[in-house]
Order: structure tokens, then sequence, then C-alpha cells
């Protein structure tokens, strides 16, 4: 079989594919400078970077191993078709880390919306809008959006927030003040939700690659570069964490089982990646529940504000500060244990390790959007004024108590980044100090489990032993609204159990009008439907049967992998109230573990963080 090749004719022996004949003439594929981002794609024949000229048609690296070279083929490696190409896909990679492949697919989708009636394909293609941001976890990307209205319908419907309106001329528009950063919007744009090509970006080889997801005309803040510079910093000390719902949620990224649990592997892939300390987010679930809980029974004891609702979803107490000021009073003061952990690794631990604490660099893992804002707040620096008061003064003006916070989503990219693949990693476990923890606290990635877990502990210390079964199946459906009441000692607790805020808004007027729920007790609110198994940062798709296997997981964690199961057992957490905390609510505990809130509703004329 004869074929030529950059102008020079070949005999081939045997059939082969077009690249092995390209090889066998001695060519080589070009492979162009696209800065760092080449050496994160990681793929040698990259499709969008890999190109041969094949009868005058353009063919990519990927396909050129698969197509089998023919009688008579006329194949370029180099040509000015191919210099062009290559030269606009690299700088596509280096300037925006964006794929070639994935964008041609979201044109696709816009042909598909114009047939639907939301835009016209030629002045789409025109649109050159400024990229607006909700500061500082979300971005809506007006160029890429084809108008569809789902997040507008998401965040007015589901979740009564009503931060988007639809403009016909400049088409989503966000109210920055309104926005509680929940991420829902997120999930249902289908810019950022190309899962009918998945298939393909698997046949080419691309899965492994941290550009094969494309960039949604919403989407989250991506910090994976400030990741990655903080990991190759030397002056810095990076500590790892990571939410109870992201164990569950990152196998469907790494063609495992939707759902299984990948805790140990994550710890072996954070090591790797650079982390000097692999901690848990799930130790300072544990200690959450000794803190929050305490508050409760406290408050029961001292005729204190009831019901007293929980504190730990971000986008909720957002949701409270913008629209329901008035109920701050009820909102436990305990801070989320993404902020705890910030907290006690930089006073407890740090010291303990001999790094100082300005140089600890803490980057947390979690299913949010909103967690990212949560870091952000301007009071969450208590490990900073700890160490102020305490004569450890530092040269910087102040740190936060967690520096970074990445979603599920950029983690998976980071990973890729770093050419890891989950799959590969042997089981590790969580270094000491913060790494223990126990089965109440991976459900509190789901609805249902900071009540669950609670009120183990409330058992225990109020009556004084644990009830006879652990588990409370009716607190655990997708049930938007959930109610019991449940006898603990001599006090008959009313509970309820409420995500999405749609929901959450209806239990606050009823709170707020002296209605049914203003009897309660203790109620549980999470402002994403399925709570963080739901969260707006989570892999995409997050669907109903995405959402149900990580809840299957995290109860798998909770009810099979763990001896102890209540938050007071945690052998850590002692540790840390025994030589540093005291106990819960003690004066240290209140500085570093609680928090305060601000009212950010139209009227206060709040500061816009
Ligand atoms: S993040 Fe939540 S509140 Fe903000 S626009 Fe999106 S859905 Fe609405
Ligand atoms: S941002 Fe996404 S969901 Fe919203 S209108 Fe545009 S394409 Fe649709």
């Amino acid at each position: 079989m004869n074929i030529t090749i950059n102008n020079r004719v070949i005999q081939l022996e045997k059939p082969t594919s077009i690249l092995g004949a390209i090889c066998q003439a001695g060519a080589r594929l070009q492979s162009p400078d696209c800065g760092s981002a080449r050496q994160w794609t990681r793929h040698p024949l990259c499709p969008a970077i890999t190109l041969a000229e094949v009868d005058g048609m353009l063919l990519s690296g990927a396909l050129l191993g698969r197509r089998p070279a023919g009688d008579g083929m006329t194949i370029m490696t180099s040509s000015p078709t191919i210099d062009k190409a290559l030269a606009e896909r690299a700088k596509m990679l280096q300037d925006c880390h964006e794929c070639f492949f994935v964008r041609e697919m979201q044109k696709v989708l816009a042909a598909d919306a114009e047939s639907a009636g939301f835009i016209n394909l030629e002045e789409w293609e025109k649109f050159d809008f400024p990229l607006r941001t909700v500061e500082p976890s979300l971005i809506h990307d007006p160029n890429r959006c084809v108008r569809c209205r789902s997040c507008v319908e998401v965040c007015r419907d589901v979740q009564t927030v009503e931060a988007l309106r639809f403009d016909e001329k400049q088409g989503v528009l966000i109210d920055d003040r309104r926005c509680v950063r929940c991420g829902q919007c997120i999930h249902v744009c289908p810019s950022g939700a190309i899962s009918k090509y998945r298939k393909l970006i698997e046949f080419l080889g691309c899965h492994s690659c941290p550009f094969d997801k494309p960039l949604g005309a919403m989407r989250e803040k991506d910090e994976t570069k400030k990741a990655w510079a903080i990991l190759h910093d030397r002056d810095c000390h990076p500590v790892a964490q990571f939410a109870p719902a992201v164990r569950a949620s990152l196998a469907q990224e790494f063609c495992m089982e939707p759902g299984e649990l990948v805790t140990g592997k994550l710890y072996a892939a954070l090591r790797r990646l650079g982390f000097k300390q692999v901690w848990d987010t799930n130790f300072a679930a544990d200690l959450t529940i000794m803190e929050e809980g305490s508050e409760l029974l406290q408050r029961i004891a001292t005729a204190g504000k009831l019901p007293m609702l929980t504190s730990c979803s971000p986008g909720w107490v957002r949701f409270a500060e913008t629209f329901f000021p008035d109920l701050l009073p009820h909102l436990s003061t305990a801070k989320s244990p993404q902020q705890m952990l910030g907290a006690v690794a930089k006073t407890f631990a740090a010291p303990r390790l001999k790094i100082d604490p300005s140089r600890m660099k803490v980057v947390s893992f979690m299913p949010c959007t909103a967690k990212k804002a949560e870091a952000a707040r301007p009071e969450m620096n208590s490990a900073f004024r700890f160490h102020q008061a305490h004569g450890g003064g530092s040269a910087a003006e102040s740190y936060p108590d967690v520096d970074l916070v990445l979603t599920t989503r950029e983690l998976v990219r980071l990973l890729k980044m770093a050419g890891l693949d989950l799959r590969c990693m042997p089981e590790e476990a969580a270094d000491p100090l913060l790494g223990a923890y126990t089965g109440a606290a991976p459900i509190f990635g789901r609805t249902g489990g900071v009540m669950e877990a609670a009120l183990r502990t409330a058992a225990v210390l109020l009556a004084g032993a644990p009830f006879a079964r652990l588990e409370f199946h009716a607190l655990e459906t997708m049930d938007g609204v959930k109610t019991a009441a449940v006898q603990v000692g001599t006090v008959t607790l009313k509970i309820a159990v409420v995500h999405g805020l749609g929901n959450v808004r209806k239990v606050c007027e009823s709170i707020r009008s002296g209605g049914d729920f203003a009897s309660y007790h203790f109620i549980e609110f999470m402002a994403c439907p399925g709570g963080c198994i739901g969260g707006g940062g989570q892999p995409i798709p997050t669907n109903l049967y995405a959402k149900g296997a990580r809840m299957a997981g995290l109860n798998k964690d909770d009810r099979e992998m763990h001896a102890l199961r209540m938050s007071h057992e945690n052998p850590e957490v002692k540790t840390l109230y025994e030589i540093f905390l005291e106990k819960p609510l003690s004066y240290i505990s209140h500085s570093l573990l609680h928090t305060h809130y601000t009212d950010r509703s139209p009227a206060s004329a709040g500061p816009i963080p």
C-alpha cells in the first residue's frame, strides 16, 4: 500500500493506523506551546492540539491512532491549515484553559437553543458582554448563555430567592444583594452539562484531562490555579480538609460507581498533591455537634431563643441574613465544621506541629459555592485574633481561618491537573490531631444528618444513655419538610428537618408569624435540595439518582464503617477539649468556634461583602 506523507511516498508492508504510518515515515505531530496548560493535559495525543491533515481534512491525534491508513492517502503533519488551527487552539487552552472540542460542543447546544427560539445564532456569536461575578462564589458568562432561563426559574421557583432576572437585551442579570451563593443555578445550566457528549469525550481518551468539562454560562469562580500556586509555594505549609459529602460524590468523576466512598483514596491523593497534613472536615462535624448540641441544651435549660436553627449551611445563613434578619437570634452561634476546622488547625494543631500559623494555608474542598463566601467573611479570622491576644503576633495584617475553598468540581480538576486518578490510589488514613471521626459525622452531608447526629449526643447528655436505635429513618427521606417529636429523657423534643430554600422560607414564615413551627425546639435548615449531597459545587449532573447514591454512601460510612457512631465518642475531639478547649461553650470554645450574623436585608443598608 502506498501513501504520501509530507509529500514523500512511502510503502506500507502491512496494515496500520494513520498514526502508525506517520511514525513509520519518521514524521512527527507538532506540539504547540500552550504554556502551563500543556503540562496539565497529559494526554500525549490530546485531540485539541495534535493534528494532521488527511486528504485535505483536519484529523485529531486521538483519531489518527484509531483510523487505518488507506492506499493512496495523502497525509500532512505540517501545513498552513494545521499551523493556523493549532495556534488558535493553543491560545484557547493557554488563555482560558479551555478545550477547543468542548467549546465546539457548546456551539452545538447553541444551535439547539436557536431551534427552541431562545437565541438568534448569528447575534449570539457576536455577543461581547463582560463577565458578571457574584464574589467570591459565582461567575455568569453572558456570551455562553443560550438564554434558556432555567437558572432564573430555579432561583425563583425552587429557592425563592429571585436573585436573577431576564432582560431581553442583556440576558440574565444578577442581583448581588439577594443572591445567597447556593449555586443551584449552576446545576440547571445546560451549557455546563454537555453530558450527551460524555461518550465522545471518553472515546477520545479525554476523561483524565482537567479541561474535559465545559465552562458553563453559570459556574463557580474557579480557584484551582490558586490552589496549585499554594501547593508549589515553598513558604506555605498547605493542609487540606474535605467535607462529608465530597467522599461520596467524587467516584462518578473517575469512572467508579456513583456514591462509592473514596475517603481513603482521597487522603492518599491529597498527600500526593502536596498537602503536608490531610485532615477531615468530619472531625469538625463531630466538634460542631458538641458545641451546637450543648447550645441547644443550654437554650432549653435557660428558656433561651427557640426554636434553635442550625447554622452549618452558609447558603441558608445568608438567606436568613437577607430575608429573615429578625430570626437571626434563633440561629445557633456555632460555626460550620469547615470554619471550626480552620480555627483549630491554626491554634491547636499549628503549635503542636511547630508551624507558624501565618504560613499554614488551610484549603477546603466543599460541595458548596456558598462556602467560598463563608470563608471570606471578615470575622472568620479567629485564629489570627487568638494569636494576637496570646502574644503570638504575626507580621501579617490578618489571615483567615480557611485560606481557600474549592468545590468538588474544582477538586476533580486539581487532581486531574496533577495526573492523579483516584482509582489508582491506595487506601490511606487521615493525619492525626484533626482527622478522626465517628459515624455521626458523614451523615452531615445529607438532609436530616445534622439533626440525627445532634439527637444521638443529646440523648446521652440529657438522659445519660443513648437511644436504642441510632438511625432516624423518617429524617432521611427526600421530603422537603420532615417533623418528629422525640422523647429525650424527660423532654419531648419537637424537631424539624427542612431542605431547599423554598421549603425553608415557608417554615421561617411560620416561625416569624408565631405559627406551628414557632413551638419547635430545633430545626435543621439546608439551602440545597437534599443537603450537601445536592450542593451547588457538586459534580454535574447532580440529579435525584446521583443524590440517592451519595446518600447511600454516607449512610454506609455511618452504619458499616465506624464502631463509634456518636460525636462525643470521637477520641480526638475528647483530646482537643481535654488539653485545649476545656469544655463545650467554654470561653475559648466561644472565641474560636462560635460566630455572629449580620443583617443584610435591603432595609438594613448593611454592607455588600
Ligand atoms: S446562587 Fe442561588 S441565589 Fe444566587 S442566583 Fe444562583 S440560585 Fe439564585
Ligand atoms: S445561564 Fe445557563 S441556565 Fe441561565 S439562561 Fe443562560 S444558559 Fe440558561
